[in-house]
Order: structure tokens, then C-alpha cells, then sequence
């Protein structure tokens, strides 16, 4: 089964969540033969899911599960917000994702120069410290995007990237926790999926679960990559991957 668990139906706010929108999005995944999808709209955006637009649109496409999730932008400082926001709703999965090193959102073009003149290994060894946090916090089901911070294109220099997340992955194990596969690496200046295939590598020899996503911002981004993703994720020896219902974990072959 292929899923897609990382879909935007507002994206930034410019889009509205009502069923002809929705429904664009579970007709691009039908064509394409995804088996089940997850809306994921960044916690930003919380106040605009519209809970009985999502029940309608369930109802009405019982040949596809569909999947409600959040992503949740990670702050240490915030972990009592997200917890409240967490629990407001009967969410099947919750993505962590670190977004912001204090107060920097490294993944925006807007702010991208700044990792000019920088320690590119400190702003990894800060990246990864963050995650971490996020991953000992107890809040979410699955890690968002992995290593977010090549998005353009910088690499660590006195340190392969693996040293900065091995210790992140021990406590994903120990946490029990999902990573997911993320195809939205390929569309930007780094031109390849998060996590690189050698994380995903060692995440298979430490038995850590995966679940997939292209993090579509639009109905045609929907699906994108995965052929990809699943590639990879079979190439690095997996054989299935985790689909959610109410926060619990299903493991189903690929
Ligand atoms: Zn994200
Ligand atoms: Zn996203």
C-alpha cells in the first residue's frame, strides 16, 4: 500500500478548506493510486480546519482513508500550547517538525542568506539539539522531515551529517517514534528527499518505522516523489511502512 501522510489543504492560509477544495486533493491521489491519504495542515492554520468539511469529505470517499493529522511546528518554549492544541481534536497522527532555530525559520527563502558567513556545524549541532527536544517531548506520533536543514543545499564540513543524527534516531527508537520519508526535498535547491538515503539507511538497521509524504502545498503536488521515496525505502531493505487511526500505529507492507 502506498500512502501519502504530508498534505497541506490550506497551505500558507491561501487556500480555503471546503469540500470542492478537499475534493481536489483525494481525486489527484485516486488517479494516482494512493491507497490513503492524511490532511496535515501546519499548526498555524489550526483555527482554519473546519471539522465537518473533513467528516463530509470521509464520508463521501469510502474506497479512500482519509486521515486527519497536524503538523506541529516544535518550540521547546511552547510545549504546554501544543499540547492543549493537540488535544482539542481527535487527530489520527501528529508530524513534529522544526521549523525555527530561536526564532530563525531557516526554511524560509526569505531568510536563507542567512546561513551565510555562519558555522554550518554549529547550525546542524543547533538543528538536531532542537529536534531532539522535539522528539523527547512526548507530543508527536511521527518526525517531520528529518533534515530540513539542507533544504538549500548546506552541508555540515567538520561532521558527516550522521553524527548529528544518530543520537536524534537512539531516541526515536526509544521513543517509539515514526520518521517519515519526505518528498518535498527533490522541488527545492537540494534535490533529494529527506532524510538522505544514508539516514534512512541506518534508520533500517536501527529498525525505525517510516511512514511517507510529498508535504503537498496543491492539489498537483499531491503524490509527488513518492515513486521515489518507496525506491529508496525498499532499496534500504523496508518492507512496510505505518499507517495511523486515533494516534494508534498499523503496520501494512508496501
Ligand atoms: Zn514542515
Ligand atoms: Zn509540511
Amino acid at each position: 500500500m502506498i500512502l501519502d501522510y504530508h498534505i497541506h489543504v490550506v497551505a500558507h492560509g491561501e487556500y480555503p478548506y471546503t469540500v470542492e477544495w478537499l475534493e481536489k486533493y483525494i481525486n489527484q491521489a485516486r488517479l494516482l493510486g494512493i491507497d490513503e491519504i492524511g490532511f496535515s495542515d501546519h499548526d498555524e492554520f489550526f483555527h482554519n480546519i473546519d471539522l465537518n468539511v473533513f467528516a463530509h469529505v470521509k464520508k463521501q470517499n469510502l474506497d479512500l482513508p482519509i486521515k486527519l493529522g497536524l503538523e506541529m511546528d516544535y518550540q521547546p518554549d511552547l510545549e504546554k500550547d501544543i499540547k492543549n492544541t493537540i488535544n482539542l481534536v481527535d487527530f489520527d497522527y501528529i508530524i513534529g517538525s522544526v521549523h525555527y532555530i530561536n526564532g530563525w525559520a531557516f526554511d524560509h527563502p526569505d531568510f536563507k542568506h542567512k546561513f551565510q558567513g555562519q558555522d554550518i556545524d554549529i547550525i546542524y549541532q543547533e538543528y538536531f539539539d532542537l529536534l531532539n527536544k522535539a522528539v523527547k517531548s512526548n507530543l508527536f506520533d511521527v518526525v517531520g522531515h528529518i533534515d530540513l536543514i539542507k533544504k538549500w543545499g548546506n552541508r555540515p564540513i567538520k561532521n558527516d551529517v550522521l553524527t548529528y543524527i544518530k543520537p536524534v534516531l537512539e531516541n526515536i527508537k526509544d521513543a517509539n517514534l515514526v520518521v517519515e520519508l519526505n518528498s518535498a526535498g527533490l522541488r527545492k535547491e537540494v534535490r533529494e528527499v529527506y532524510p538522505q538515503y544514508e539516514i534512512i539507511e541506518l534508520m533500517k538497521r536501527m529498525d525505525i518505522p517510516i511512514t511517507l509524504g510529498s508535504d503537498a502545498h496543491h492539489p498537483e503536488e499531491v503524490g509527488l516523489g513518492l515513486d521515489k521515496l518507496v525506491f529508496l525505502a525498499k532499496k534500504a531493505g523496508y518492507n512496510d511502512i505505518v499507517s495511523f487511526d486515533k494516534r494508534e500505529k498499523f503496520f501494512r507492507s508496501f
